[in-house]
């Protein structure tokens, strides 16, 4: 059993982790600014810290008073489309705010972390699919922003002694039980078909037909959020500093998540077929074979479907997500 310090735990993928630390017999701190995090989404069994990365003081009195072995660093802002309108946002929030946890970590001799990163810091990747050994070079600033603190990290594990995982997320998806996915602004493929099964919106978008696929529209790489989970779990034992890409090894179109949404709803899903979004690459799909070989990780919910009902269950039972 470990103290760990979950930054973001409030959010989607980070109240999931939670809620499986939890699980796993962990004692569990949320330190989260709910600008994106909701409060209700943070397991009743945890302890919040209400406060903000930009608040270098307000981390290390949360660092100080929670004394955690790990941190777990969530707290991101995650939109493609958004980065490519307001790349400021994306370097503030995921470079400076997040090198003040860092920094905090450090002065408070916290050394060990796990990192949320992204298979968007690759771009349009030489090749697929991705290996850790493939060449990063991000086509967005949100996969900039989010190489660099790749960087950083490094030479925090050379200067100052920081064992780190960072887990490079291809596309999270799916819910646990109780908690599940609410951005105040949904944006996400999954998550926006959902809401023309439940009448919340008019029609499914897709941006894109003329992409060099098999039907034209983008391929992902999705992954249940309790796989996910795990690996976060798996990434606390690691030996060694090192960067995992972490999806199940399939593709799926939008083309044919809007299918299975169709198919597990039971509803007419009708779509309207808009431009590219700018800053999204055709085809992302993980080799995870380093953190399936390194840490045993296996995915146990692969089946798109399986992912597609899990996130449906969540919102049929909280049709307006969180309520804030
Ligand atoms: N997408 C879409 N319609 C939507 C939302 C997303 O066609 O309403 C596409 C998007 O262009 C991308 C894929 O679905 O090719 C996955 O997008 P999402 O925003 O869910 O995740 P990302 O891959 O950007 O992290």
């Amino acid at each position: 059993m470990s103290r760990i310090l979950v930054i973001g735990g409030a959010g989607y993928i980070g109240s999931i982790c939670v809620e499986e630390l939890l699980n796993a017999g962990h004692r569990v701190g949320v330190f989260d600014n709910l600008t994106e995090g909701h409060r209700k989404a943070v397991d009743m069994r945890a302890r919040f810290f209400q406060g903000d990365l930009a608040d270098a003081p307000v981390i290390k009195l949360a660092l100080a008073e929670f004394k955690p072995d790990a941190v777990m660093h969530f707290a991101a802002n995650a939109l493609v489309g958004e980065s490519m309108t307001k790349p400021e946002k994306y370097f503030r929030n995921n470079v400076c705010n997040g090198l003040n946890l860092l920094q905090a970590m450090h002065e408070s001799g916290v050394k060990r972390l796990v990192f949320s990163s992204t298979c968007a810091t690759f771009g349009v990747p030489e090749r697929v699919p991705i290996d850790e050994t493939v060449p990063q070079r991000p086509i967005n600033p949100y996969g900039e922003s989010k190489l660099l603190f790749e960087k950083i990290l490094r030479w925090y594990g050379e200067i100052h002694g920081l064992k780190f995982v960072a887990l490079r997320y291809f596309n999270a998806a799916g819910a646990s039980e109780q908690f599940g996915e609410d951005h105040r602004v949904e944006t996400h493929l999954i998550p926006n078909v959902l809401k023309v099964a439940l009448g919340q919106k008019q029609a499914a978008e897709i941006y894109g037909t003329d992409y060099e696929t098999p039907d034209g529209t983008c391929i992902r790489d999705y992954i249940h959020i309790l796989d996910l989970a795990k690996a976060h779990m798996l990434a606390l034992e690691a030996r060694e500093s090192t960067y995992y890409n972490l999806g199940t090894g399939g593709g799926t179109s939008v083309k044919e998540i809007i299918d299975t949404c169709r198919a597990v709803t039971g509803r007419d899903i009708p779509v309207i077929e808009r431009p590219r979004r700018p800053g999204d690459p055709p085809r992302l799909i993980a080799a995870s074979d380093r953190i399936r070989n390194e840490l045993g990780w296996t995915p146990k919910h692969q089946d798109i479907r399986r992912i597609i009902e899990s996130a449906w269950a969540w919102h049929v039972k909280n049709p307006t997500g969180y309520g804030d």
